[in-house]
């Protein structure tokens, strides 16, 4: 039976299988089921890859795999990255950069070289050129996929892209990194987008940033926080500091705030609790120096100013090609980063929406924002008590502290999620593509995804209201019987 009339069957027999149809179809419309397959709007099952799969003369065999293994219909590589995981080359080996051709005159305004762009690492490859003809042949889109570096890549000409530190040192790594506002780095992207746009026959673009402000990276509000220098906090270059005056914000009381800040959380990363305690004293700092909020507000107002140019950039090519964001997994975790990402506000320059649904970590991952925000603002509260608290304020019903990183979070948190994104974007036609997580490395002792696991999540994104999916979150770390799981509950679905 081929794959196309097995789902129509699939979908003229199960019930569950024509509510799946309905949502994609729309919350109310009426059943039709003789005519709905051939209407129905084709979901986007997206798969997240590095690059060396596509890059070597297993292409085809890989392109075959995603599609009838996992029911892939878009091919989503980072083709611009300097990151072992994300290329797929040994960090000893790689130098990176675009994975496809730089076409210099679309980087007028920046201070990059072809060799600074060019990722040298497979000598004459032209990633897109290769992929989108062989994923055409057999029907899948080709989404170019930039997500930021995590350290500034080891290329002379991003330094001055990067974000200045209150103290006016740059930084050199996340959670810094290149600035907003910074002309250099806006002219890239911009430029990126354009080339991608204008020179490939490519699908649509998803970019990523997987950053916020300075106040909540100095009280170290995110996993892997505990880490975080809160002398660090940015930025303070020179384009941000003549943006912020032109908006009335008052750039050294801001410093000086920070200072007071850094203070704070070294003093409780060091046990020292004061006198009224950790949320006392973080309040009243707030109050002594608003301008502390406000930066941070400006930060995430200036990246949205980003979105919203790339935005406009890629429709002044073609209107008709989707660009979309990756929502960094932090808004699961931390009420800070969630309060200023709000969906509704994307609508105006989104097309579509990744919201990062990595179930098997999020154990891992909520626990360690505790245990960094434990040292300081969330620090009047036993973590176990504190988990619970969050579950309240997130709208979560997930295992206790001793048990949830072993537990992983649930489908049902796949579920939730991708139906407050949905809710949030109702009435709109931003499409909700949650990133659900296939086999996302963990420490030992962390929950690992099953067949099982994979299979729940993805019903459990559909079941949200999801109107398609993408495979995460790299091709490389899946293992192939959860890949397949996933497969199979689209068929089931009859997704895709
Ligand atoms: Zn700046």
């Amino acid at each position: 039976m081929e794959r196309r009339d097995f789902i129509k069957t699939a979908a003229l027999t199960a019930g569950a299988t024509l509510a799946a149809v309905d949502l994609l179809r729309g919350q109310n419309a009426p059943t039709a089921p003789a005519a709905a397959p051939a209407k129905r709007p084709v979901a986007l099952v997206g798969i997240a890859t590095a690059v060396a799969p596509l890059a070597g003369p297993d292409l085809p065999k890989v392109l075959d795999d995603m599609q009838q293994r996992g029911g892939v219909n878009a091919v989503f590589p980072f083709v611009y990255n300097h990151n072992q995981d994300r290329s797929g080359i040994a960090a000893d080996r790689l130098r990176g950069g675009n994975f496809a051709i730089p076409h210099l005159q679309y980087y007028k305004d920046t201070n990059f070289t072809y060799d600074d762009m060019r990722a040298p690492d497979y000598g004459e490859l032209d990633l897109l050129a290769t992929v989108i003809p062989q994923a055409q042949r057999r029907g899948m889109k080709t989404y170019a996929w930039i997500l930021e570096d995590n350290q500034r890549p080891p290329v002379a000409h991003w330094e001055p892209l990067y974000e200045i530190d209150f103290h006016g040192r740059r930084t050199t790594r996340h959670p810094s990194g290149p600035c907003n506002n910074n002309p250099l780095y806006r002219n890239y992207l911009l430029g990126l987008v354009e080339d991608y746009a204008r020179s490939y026959a490519i699908d649509g673009i998803m970019w990523g940033s997987e950053r916020q402000g300075g106040l909540f990276n100095a009280i170290g509000a995110y996993h892997g926080g505990a880490r975080s220098d809160p002398g660090q906090a940015a930025c303070f270059c020179e384009f941000c500091l003549k943006k912020a005056k032109d908006q009335g914000l008052d750039a050294e009381r801001a410093r000086q705030g920070f200072g007071e800040l850094e203070k704070y959380v070294r003093a409780g990363r060091a046990g020292q609790r004061p006198r009224d305690g950790y949320a006392v004293a973080f309040w009243r700092l707030l109050l002594n120096y608003p301008e502390l909020a406000a930066w941070e507000n400006f930060w995430v107002r200036s990246r949205n100013d980003l979105q919203a140019d790339l935005y406009k950039r890629v429709k002044s090519v073609n209107p008709a090609l989707p660009i979309g964001w990756h929502i960094w997994h932090n808004v699961s975790f931390s009420p800070f980063h969630r309060a200023e990402m709000a969906y509704a506000p994307m609508a105006a320059y989104s097309d579509f929406v990744r919201p990062v649904l990595y179930s098997n970590c999020a154990g891992e991952r909520i626990k360690s924002f505790i245990a960094s925000t434990g040292q300081n603002v969330f620090g009047d509260t036993p973590p176990d008590e504190m988990l619970r608290v969050l579950y309240e304020q997130l709208n979560y019903q997930e295992a206790p502290y001793d048990q949830v990183a072993a537990a992983g979070f649930s489908a049902d948190y796949v579920q939730r999620e991708t139906k407050r994104a949905v809710d949030d974007l109702a009435g709109t036609s931003v499409q909700v593509w949650p990133g659900v997580g296939i086999d996302v490395p963990v420490a030992a002792g962390t929950n690992q995804s099953t067949p099982a696991s994979v299979k729940a999540d993805v019903r459990a994104a559909f079941a949200g209201g999801a109107t398609g999916i993408l495979l995460s979150r790299n091709y490389i770390e899946m293992k192939p019987e959860n890949l397949a799981a996933a497969g199979a509950a689209l068929r089931e679905l009859g997704v895709g």
